[in-house]
């Protein structure tokens, strides 16, 4: 008699026999049991763990005389022939080579007539992500609404190129690659069947090279046995037999790695390397070996009941859990973090073994090297056992900032402005304003300090008062923290917010244009020290909403303006500063016509004759300008793009030079605020 391999010799022929996948043949067995057998599954996983098994005992079950039930006879006829390949009613198509419209049309076309002596006509398609889209369209109808003995059983190893229309009218059932202990089992039954002589690490060597697949597992058994004879004793098959023939590393070569990891012995591992790669091991197998051993120490330091986790046996995992209580968790964890971020690299490394010796001595380098949070805890028992000094009060940090940030950008302040001239009462960020002068005795065209950088964190205001120690150059391990922060650079933003002192600046120049910047004066609240308060002490006492109803009611008794009052209405009165009353058109509640109307000379001419008979005082003017949101909610005021001048003037500032060069960063943007410099002025 021909020799069958033991795949197909110890096939499972019932639910009960296939190993893994209980999720699946539960499912089925209840479906049978509560009559809710559909028309149409779909069967997803890695090759050669059950799938077409499992849908041949599906059949089976449906189609056996016993009448449909949860486990197949196996006895009856139709059993023994589904089980043979040859039932007339359970057919067989490999999807790979049968992908065409045309041999869909054929079962199309077929699925009319009833089967031959069986309940169920089933059509068993492997390989089914093959057929073309043509073929599965034509499919589309049938797989919908098949005749009531029509049964479809599809299997793929790729779900993700099934389309998803027939993926919807299937039930989807995905198969789990099978745990080693499993595949162990199953092999330690093939062999006492056998009669095959064969140790528990041979077995163990087979299903890690198998990978979670039954059918390759028991090929590479097949492959051993044909290798070493293993019917007698002296035959017996060892683990080294499997570790020869297939090119693995075994497991006390694995544990040898690990345990040189482990204690920092460069020495220890690259010899290990040494002596597979003379051997002619698969480096790349190791690789993964190593990270799936190292990942087992992992699991056993953090995980209540390992054993439910790992897929290993007893005495494998007996060996990992002692190994593993015999060192630091977190050492643990730091070389599988960097085994894991090797393995995609390792992969495509032209030079494996330099590639695999570089790798270990750069990841225990760094697993092994002195942590800060150690260093932190020694500090902290000693000071708590009063041996160190006390530590200067902590910083106050802004709690958006990188901890270090403000703490760097204060003594920066500090070492390169002299002390500002201001008031002791005046806050501390008084000294960013002082270094940003106008540029000529031209009233300035930048009325606030134009900050750098967005977004503006919030700074804590009493900082460096507070923190006198700030003043001195950071300490080393803060210097080194702060390293990792460019975006510190933010700090200067912080820095240099526009203090409430310049609205001052603004109040000095009443007559200044018209003005957002004016807007913003409106709306703060700080009262004018008492040399400008007489310039802006009559205007602020007008109302602007009053003064726009006059506008509007000189504006309706107009030749040309009455027409102009309907789109005036929308107008908004937004202040009076000075001499100045403006008016604002929101851009979001106009259209652009109506903008451009209201900007026509033609408009703002008879505009500014109306306004001229209800000014408060003979030089008053008005002035029409665009609404800008931020200006009313915003107590920051408008910001803008600066001219290249004033970047320029921003990035030259002294200050600003010192924190780019502290934190290796550079100005990514900059806002003035304020309004634009009058033409001249530049
Ligand atoms: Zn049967």
């Amino acid at each position: 008699m021909a020799y069958q391999v033991l795949a197909r010799k110890w096939r499972p022929q019932r639910f009960s026999e296939v190993v893994g996948q209980e999720h699946i043949t539960r499912t089925l067995q209840n479906a049978i049991l509560q009559s809710r057998v559909g028309h149409a599954y779909l069967f997803v996983g890695p090759r050669g763990i059950g799938k077409t098994t499992t849908a041949r005992i599906f059949a089976k079950a449906l189609n056996c005389l016993q009448g449909i039930v949860p486990e197949p006879c196996g006895e009856c006829t139709n059993c023994r022939e589904i089980a043979q390949g040859a039932s007339l009613d359970v057919i067989e198509i490999d999807g790979a080579s049968h992908n065409k419209v045309e041999h869909v049309r054929d079962i199309r076309d077929n699925v009319q007539y009833t089967p031959a002596h069986s309940r169920f006509k089933i059509y068993l398609i492997d390989e089914v992500h093959m057929l073309t889209p043509a073929a599965w369209n034509a499919l589309l109808k049938t797989l919908e609404e098949p005749p009531p003995h029509v049964k479809f059983l599809f299997a793929t190893t790729e779900a993700h190129k099934v389309l998803p229309t027939i993926v919807s009218r299937c039930q989807r059932f995905d198969f789990k690659g099978i745990p080693v202990p499993l595949i162990v089992a199953c092999l330690r039954q093939i062999a006492v069947q056998e009669g095959i002589h064969v140790d528990e690490g041979a077995l163990s060597a087979i299903a890690r090279a198998a990978d979670g697949g039954m059918r390759d597992a028991q090929s590479i058994f097949d492959q051993i046995i044909a290798f070493c004879g293993g019917l007698a004793e002296a035959e017996r098959i060892r683990e080294q037999d499997v570790i020869e023939v297939f090119g693995l590393a075994s497991a006390g070569e694995l544990r040898t790695l690990t345990v040189g990891l482990l204690s920092n012995d460069l020495n220890a591992a690259i010899e290990v390397i040494q002596n597979l790669a003379d051997r002619g091991r698969d480096l790349e197998r190791l690789f993964a070996d190593l990270v799936a051993y190292v990942r087992n120490l992992m699991v056993c330091t953090v995980c209540r009941d390992p054993g439910r986790i790992l897929e290993l046996t007893e005495s494998d995992l007996q060996e990992t859990l002692a190994l593993a209580r015999s060192v630091d968790p977190a050492l643990i964890q730091r070389l599988v973090q960097g085994l894991v971020a090797e393995e995609w690299s390792f992969r495509s490394a032209l030079n494996k073994r330099l590639y695999l010796e570089a790798t270990l001595a750069r990841v225990m380098l760094e697993a092994h090297s002195v942590q800060l949070n150690d260093i932190i805890a020694q500090l902290l028992a000693l000071q708590a056992a009063g041996q160190l000094p006390a530590l200067p009060a902590p910083v106050r940090v802004a709690p958006v900032l990188p901890p270090a940030a403000p703490v760097l950008a204060a003594p920066v302040l500090a070492a390169h402005n002299p002390p500002p001239p201001v008031p002791p009462s005046t806050p501390p960020t008084v000294a960013v304003t002082a270094v940003l002068p106008p540029p000529v005795a031209v009233p300035p065209p930048v009325a606030v300090p134009p900050p750098v950088a967005v977004p503006p964190p919030p700074v804590t205001p009493a900082l460096p008062s507070e923190t006198p120690a700030v003043t001195s150059a950071p300490p080393p391990e803060l210097r080194q923290y702060r390293d990792g922060y460019p975006a510190a650079v933010a700090a200067v933003a912080a820095a240099a917010e526009p203090p409430p002192e310049v609205d001052q600046e603004d109040a000095d120049y009443p007559a200044d244009p018209p003005a957002v910047a004016a807007l913003q004066v409106a709306e703060a609240p700080p009262p004018p020290p008492a040399a400008a308060a007489a310039a802006v002490a009559p205007a602020a006492e007008a109302d602007p909403a009053r003064l726009f109803q006059a506008l509007l009611s000189e504006l309706e008794q107009h030749a040309t303006g009455a027409a102009l009052v309907p789109l005036c209405k929308r107008l908004r009165p937004v202040s009076i500063i000075g001499s100045v009353f403006q008016v604002a058109y929101d851009p979001e509640e106009l259209a652009a016509d109506e903008i451009r109307r209201v900007q026509a000379p033609e408009t703002m001419k008879v505009v500014r004759e109306c306004f001229a008979r209800v000014a408060p005082t003979p030089e008053s003017a008005i002035v029409v300008k665009r609404w800008i949101a931020s200006v009313s909610g915003d107590q920051r005021g408008v910001r803008r793009r600066p001219s290249s001048e004033e970047r320029t003037r921003v990035e030259n500032l002294p200050f600003v030079r010192e924190v780019c060069a502290a934190v290796g960063g550079q100005v990514v943007d900059v806002r003035v605020q304020g309004p634009e410099p009058r033409r001249g002025e530049r």
